[in-house]
């Protein structure tokens, strides 16, 4: 009998600086590899994945726009550095044979394919992970909003925001030893705190379409699989 898990499907946000590991740059193919196995093991669990990767270890819009840049151009950039690292996770999952597509906001039809939610919606009910690349697809929007829209339209039962930290906290842990960690708090409380967990457009989206945010250690070896198997150490954001 299949073992029983948290959620059947979620959405699972890794930043681009999570793919960095000792680099200053880049894709760390170590760490690359340890996330892909891990969202593997998530699949052999029978949940069905989705997996925005951000693009900051590449490019942001907003170091040209502070720069005195065109911000439009520069989160076109962005958006494109989040295609590069979907097809690295891709590539990753398929060395492990995990069976996986990529769907861009952006058409690029040469690369990868473009976004329907309904091809999409196949592929995951197949057991396939659905990378989604490009955000939203416009700019002035940052991949957690991408991964909180995709997270309302293919139906997802929670967002993974893998962080650095092992969950919420007032104030920054590293910068504050008077930080206190949150085991539950609500999306209304996150934002009226202000609290630098994800953007405010990610959480009011979240918040307005009652999906939870689970947010975690992505550095953390498991902790993705042990929070699905309702072990684990997360802080759970729900109303
Ligand atoms: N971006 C964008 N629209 C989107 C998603 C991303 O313009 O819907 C651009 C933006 O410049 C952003 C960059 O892509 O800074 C990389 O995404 P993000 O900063 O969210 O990556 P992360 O911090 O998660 O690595």
């Amino acid at each position: 009998m299949a073992e029983s898990v948290r959620f059947r499907r979620v959405l699972l946000k890794v930043s681009g600086e999570a793919l960095l590991g000792d680099q200053p740059f880049g894709i760390d193919e170590k760490v690359i590899d340890r996330i892909a196995g891990e969202v593997g093991q998530a699949v052999d669990l029978g949940v069905e994945v989705g997996l925005v990767v951000g693009g900051g270890n590449i490019f942001r819009g907003m170091t040209i726009a502070k720069a005195g840049g065109n911000r439009v151009a520069g989160d076109h950039m962005g958006m494109l550095a989040t295609v590069m690292n979907a097809i690295g996770m891709h590539e990753a999952l398929e060395r492990r044979g995990i069976s996986s597509r990529v769907f861009s906001a952006v058409p690029m039809p040469t690369i990868c394919e473009t976004f329907s939610q309904q091809r999409a919606e196949r592929a995951l009910k197949r057991s396939k992970v659905v990378l989604f690349a490009g955000g939203t697809g416009n700019p002035f929007f940052t991949t957690d909003s991408g991964a909180a829209l995709r997270a309302a339209e293919m139906g997802c039962e929670a967002l993974f925001k893998g962080t650095n930290v092992d969950g919420i906290y007032s104030a920054d842990p590293r910068k504050d030893p008077n930080a206190v960690r949150f085991d539950t708090i609500s999306h209304a409380e996150v934002l009226a705190r202000g609290l630098q967990v994800m953007d405010t457009a990610a959480v009011a989206l979240a918040r307005d379409n009652g999906i939870p945010l689970v947010v975690f250690s992505i550095q953390e070896p498991n902790a993705f699989v042990d929070i699905l198997r309702g072990q684990g150490r997360a802080t759970i954001v729900a109303d």
